[in-house]
C-alpha cells in the first residue's frame, strides 16, 4: 500500500551549469519595487522599502520550454530579474553572513498579468492571480557562485528589440540585504529561489513573441510565448 492517496507531484528542478545534479526548488520569493526607475514607471516614486511576494514552485519554466500565454489577461508583462538560489537557510540571518547561503545565480522573468495586478492594487486584493499563475517563472540554468554577487548588465529583448537594459548594482536592496530581510519573515532553506526585482522597461507580450533575457556573467534564457 502506498504512503500517499495518489502519486505526489514531481519535484520541480532547475538545471545547474557544469553538473548533472539539478537544483530542487522549495519556495519562490520575489522582491517588488527594487529599482528606482521601475518604481517611477509603475506610477510611484515612494520611498517605502521594497517588499516580498511569492510564486508557487510549480510556476517554474525550466530552460528550453516555451511559456503558455495565461488565460484571463489582456496585458501579460515581462520583468527580467536576477535570481538567487540558496543552498542553506535559517531565520534572522545577519547581512554580513547572508552571501554564505548562496548556491548560485540565474536570470529569470517575473511574468505578470498587469491588468489583474492593477485591479488588485485598486481593491487592496492579493497578487496571486497577477503573479503566481502557471508558467509565471521562466528561469535559466543556475550558475554556481561564491563571493561578491554579480553587478553587471541585466537585459531583456523581445523579437530582437531591446526592452530592458540596466545594471544589477542599481538594486535598492542588494543580494545580502534581500536574503537577510527575507529571513526575518520566513525561515529560509536550501532550494529557495529569490527573484530580486526588475529594472525599468517592463512591457506587454503577445503570442509568438520570442523573449531573451541576459544577466552579465550569470547566463541567458530564451523562450517563445505560445
Ligand atoms: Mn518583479
Amino acid at each position: 500500500m502506498s504512503q500517499f492517496a495518489f502519486d505526489p507531484p514531481a519535484v520541480v528542478a532547475v538545471p545547474v551549469e557544469g553538473q548533472a545534479g539539478a537544483f530542487p526548488v522549495r519556495r519562490i520569493l520575489c522582491v517588488g519595487r527594487n529599482y528606482h526607475a521601475h518604481r517611477v514607471e509603475m506610477g510611484g516614486d515612494d520611498r517605502d522599502p521594497p517588499f516580498f511576494f511569492a510564486k508557487p514552485a510549480d510556476a517554474i519554466v525550466p530552460p528550453g520550454r516555451d511559456v503558455a500565454y495565461p488565460p484571463r489577461t489582456a496585458n501579460l508583462h515581462h520583468e527580467v530579474e536576477l535570481v538567487v538560489a540558496l543552498k542553506a537557510g535559517g531565520a534572522d540571518v545577519p547581512v554580513d553572513s547572508a552571501l554564505g547561503l548562496v548556491f548560485g545565480y540565474a536570470v529569470g522573468v517575473d511574468m505578470t498579468r498587469r491588468d489583474l495586478q492593477n485591479a488588485a492594487k485598486d481593491k487592496g486584493y492579493p497578487w496571486e492571480a497577477a503573479k503566481g499563475f502557471d508558467d509565471a517563472a521562466p528561469i535559466s540554468a543556475i550558475r554556481p557562485w561564491s563571493g561578491a554577487p554579480p553587478q553587471g548588465r541585466i537585459r531583456l529583448s523581445v523579437n530582437g528589440a531591446a526592452r530592458q537594459d540596466s545594471t544589477l548594482d542599481r538594486m535598492i536592496w542588494n543580494v545580502a540585504e534581500i536574503i537577510a530581510e527575507a529571513s526575518r519573515l520566513w525561515t529560509l532553506a536550501a532550494g529557495d529561489l529569490i527573484y530580486t526585482g526588475t529594472p525599468e522597461g517592463v512591457g506587454p507580450l503577445v503570442r509568438g513573441d520570442r523573449v531573451e533575457g541576459k544577466a552579465e556573467g550569470v547566463g541567458r534564457l530564451s523562450f517563445t510565448v505560445v
